[in-house]
């Protein structure tokens, strides 16, 4: 449903569902930051057993589950490295250097993927003199790499590299469950070689918000400090909690319908004339409509006019498939964007 707006902008444009609202409604609830809320403490359960990990906590947002990890695994003055296009370093207004005082040594990759060499030749154990390397952080799926998917092997081994040169590794995973059904890999797989890992509600899966951290019992804690230390702790969040189980019960498998109407978008794209990403692995479809006609900001002005929302990033357009979007819309779309192009 979307009161005429295809919203193609973002997948956190998914509202909850009719089923997700009843389970809301009757959310059983108590007060989360004693630990009293039995909904979110079922959450946390769930999360931790499906990243096959000791403990989980529910965060409001992915943003604040990367602040609190990197606040946990870090200490002022440390380094962390990541892709040269990462949310935690792009994306969050500089979050972690004013919430943890680090700084980043950001890697230039095309898929959003460095490699394990990449690591052994940054990480810096730390002197009198170099900031240390805390943490390795990657992104999985990658989202301004294109929704790319971490090949398993490739990821392992960054992972090893890591904690061989004694750095942790956060993993964010605002689109895990994408990179899961995708490749069909287990989120404990995935989560196996890393110290914290996280999970989103609010994108593709369809919850108003929030998001879980999961790790072993002893960074949970530290987590569940720096939870508070940031004013982030809740009361009866139960309601909230109910909607990411429902999300995690029911639009789970169906993100593999989003990759298969992302897969359609990028065809009809390309066959407009417009420059596609080579890979379109999950449900973020990035291309340049320049070759057809238009730059990407008139190109997004102008399908907006036709009722189609997609989002200038950076040089390229980028066009998202979630929940709420289904085989009509992208039908929709693309006549849209044939509109568009052929007007200019
Ligand atoms: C959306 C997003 C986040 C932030 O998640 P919120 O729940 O919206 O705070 C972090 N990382 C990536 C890669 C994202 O796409």
């Amino acid at each position: 449903m979307h009161d005429g707006l295809i919203d193609l902008g973002s997948d956190t444009a998914t509202r909850p569902t009719p089923g997700m609202r009843r389970a809301m409604a009757e959310a059983e609830v108590g007060d989360e930051q004693r630990g009293e809320d039995p909904t979110t403490n079922r959450l946390q359960e769930r999360v931790a057993e499906l990243c096959g990990t000791e403990a989980a906590l529910f965060l409001a947002s992915g943003s604040l589950c990367n602040k609190v990890a990197v606040a946990a695994l870090t200490r002022p003055g440390d380094s962390v490295l990541c892709d040269h296009r990462a949310h935690l370093y792009r994306w969050e207004a500089g979050g972690p250097a004013v919430t943890s005082g680090v700084m980043f040594d950001p890697v230039a990759t095309d898929d959003g993927h460095f490699t394990a060499e990449q690591v052994r030749s940054r990480l810096q154990s730390g002197s009198k003199y170099v900031p240390r390397t805390a943490l390795v952080a990657l992104e999985q799926t990658h989202n301004f790499a294109g929704g790319t998917v971490w090949p398993l092997e490739r990821y392992e081994a960054v992972c090893d590299a890591a904690h061989a040169g004694g750095a942790s590794v956060l993993v964010d995973g605002a689109r895990l469950l994408n990179a899961v059904v995708a490749t069909g890999v287990p989120a404990h797989v995935w989560a196996a070689p890393t110290d914290a890992i996280w999970v989103d509600f609010s994108k593709g899966l369809g919850g108003p918000f929030g998001a879980a951290l999961a790790g072993d019992g002893a960074f949970i804690e530290e987590a569940v400090r720096f939870q508070y230390v940031f004013g982030a702790a809740l009361r009866q969040s139960g309601v909230i909690a109910a909607a990411a189980l429902y999300a995690l019960d029911h639009h789970v498998d169906r993100l593999a319908e989003d990759h298969a109407r992302a897969r359609t978008l990028a065809e009809g794209l390309a066959e407009l004339g417009c420059r596609v990403a080579d890979r379109v692995d999950t449900n973020l479809v990035y291309f340049d409509p320049t070759p057809a006609g238009l730059a990407p900001e008139p190109f997004c002005a102008a399908l907006l006019d036709e009722g189609v929302r997609m989002g200038p990033v950076r040089g390229s357009v980028r066009a998202v498939t979630h929940l709420d979007i289904d085989d009509a819309d992208i039908t929709a779309a693309l006549a849209a964007a044939a509109r568009v192009l052929a007007a200019a």
